[in-house]
């Protein structure tokens, strides 16, 4: 295979993870990552990684983030997204339904936006192996098949809930984006019921099941707002609040780069109708809402929550600029076992594994960080990366705003004046 076909082609094979740049001989195991030539384009430049740098050091750095607080359960119940794998029934003809996994192709553009334009490939490369955590979160791969790295952590905090600790991780973009739209629905309603997150990515991204997304930090999960507590209907539609639910919506799709929202029609429908009832642009909300350019979408199994997808212009950037380096990049994998040696202290074998003293003490369930000589300790385990789609380069459409937002300053400081 032709190596330009190879570099663009979407599954990255595992052959192509040890090719050289174009045009090279070989990288002959060098000490140091060779500069990419200025007319190489990323997508071609590919090192033999795993010659160059010790897998010790791609090892992922933990995010030093207080855990967040975990609430009781709530009566509201949200199914997810069960089972997007099943043979569930075909979509009824003519409806337009959105892939939960899907990913537009992006064709190369060379006038596109650079997001990371601050870091030459020399750099970014030195950084990816001197000091991986300095580059920030890392979303790498595809939403259905990808992997996190650099996660940061849902932080703690009074206007939502964190439903699932164990997939509370997501990249610092997408964390930022989902606290600014919560942010704005409560400055909006101050009394609202704190808005439940319902599921971002795992630590190091990949597999989280029941979803089939949810892969690389960019995906969310989000109960609605209800005027109470309590829900238990299926049809959703009819009780929950449309005035919150809009403006979350609005916000999400306002203040934030957000790529789509799935979430069903009879839902779409209250939020439509109360956002037109509001004086909302029909314009604009036709465009939010239909056609194919629609950022709200219907998906089945959506009548309980919103899945929200958003871009990631940095993350995913260089996520694909560090797509060559990742063949020895090392992620956690299963847990394994260590024996604790005399002296040894539970820091000690955090750092030696790589993690967090919090974390051994949540995965072994113990009292304290006191550990003692022949106790056997789970550990996290390490896997490689070998296989991971390069995805097509990203580029971040401009806000879709309604008229009213869409005024610059100075227009609106002289119908101010008038
Ligand atoms: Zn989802």
């Amino acid at each position: 295979m032709n190596k330009a076909v190879c570099g663009l082609m979407t599954v990255l094979l595992s052959g192509c993870v040890h090719a050289t740049w174009l045009g090279a001989t070989g990288t002959g195991g060098g000490s140091a990552l060779e500069p990419r030539p200025a007319d190489v384009p990323m997508e071609l430049y590919e090192v033999r990684a795993s010659a160059v740098f010790p897998e010790k050091l791609f090892e992922p750095p933990l995010v030093a983030a207080p855990a967040p607080r975990v609430r009781p359960a709530p009566a509201v119940v949200e199914a997810e997204d069960e089972d997007l794998d099943g043979e569930s029934a075909a979509a009824p003809a003519g409806m337009a339904e959105a892939e939960e996994d899907g990913e537009t192709e992006g064709s190369e553009d060379p006038s596109a936006p650079r997001y990371t334009a601050e870091l030459d490939d020399e750099a970014l490369a030195l950084k990816f192996k001197q000091d991986p955590s300095s580059l920030g979160s890392l979303s790498l791969g595809l939403v259905g098949q990808g992997r996190l790295m650099n996660a940061a952590r849902f932080p703690a905090g009074t206007n939502w809930t964190l439903t699932t600790p164990h997939a509370a991780y997501a990249t610092q973009e997408t964390i930022g984006y989902i606290i600014t739209a919560v942010t704005e629905v409560t400055r909006q309603f101050p009394g609202a019921t704190p808005l439940r997150i319902n599921g971002l990515s795992s630590r190091d991204g990949g597999r989280l099941r029941p979803h089939k997304s949810h892969q690389n930090g960019r995906d969310v999960d989000l109960g609605f707002y209800y005027p109470g507590e309590t829900v238990r209907v299926r049809a959703r539609e009819r009780v929950i609040d449309p005035a919150k639910n809009w403006a979350l919506v609005k916000a999400l799709v306002t203040l934030t780069d957000v790529q789509m929202i799935l979430v069903d029609k009879r839902i779409q429908r209250v939020l439509y109708e109360f956002a037109g009832e509001q004086g909302e642009d029909p314009a604009w909300l036709d465009s939010v809402f239909k056609g194919p350019h629609a950022i709200v979408k219907h998906a089945r199994r959506h009548r309980d929550h919103f899945h929200v997808r958003f871009f990631n212009p940095r993350a995913q950037e260089l996520g694909r600029r560090v797509a060559p380096l990742l063949g020895s990049h090392v992620q956690h994998g299963p847990p394994r076992r260590h024996k604790v040696r005399r002296g040894e202290t539970l820091s000690a074998i955090a750092r030696k594994y790589n993690t967090s003293a919090e974390h051994l003490v949540n995965l072994n369930r113990l009292r304290s960080q006191k550990v003692g000589s022949g106790q056997m300790l789970r550990v996290p385990g390490k896997s490689r990366v070998v296989r991971l789609p390069v995805p097509p380069p990203v580029v971040v459409p401009p806000r879709r705003l309604p008229p009213e937002m869409r005024r610059g300053p100075e227009v609106a400081s002289l119908s101010g004046v008038r």
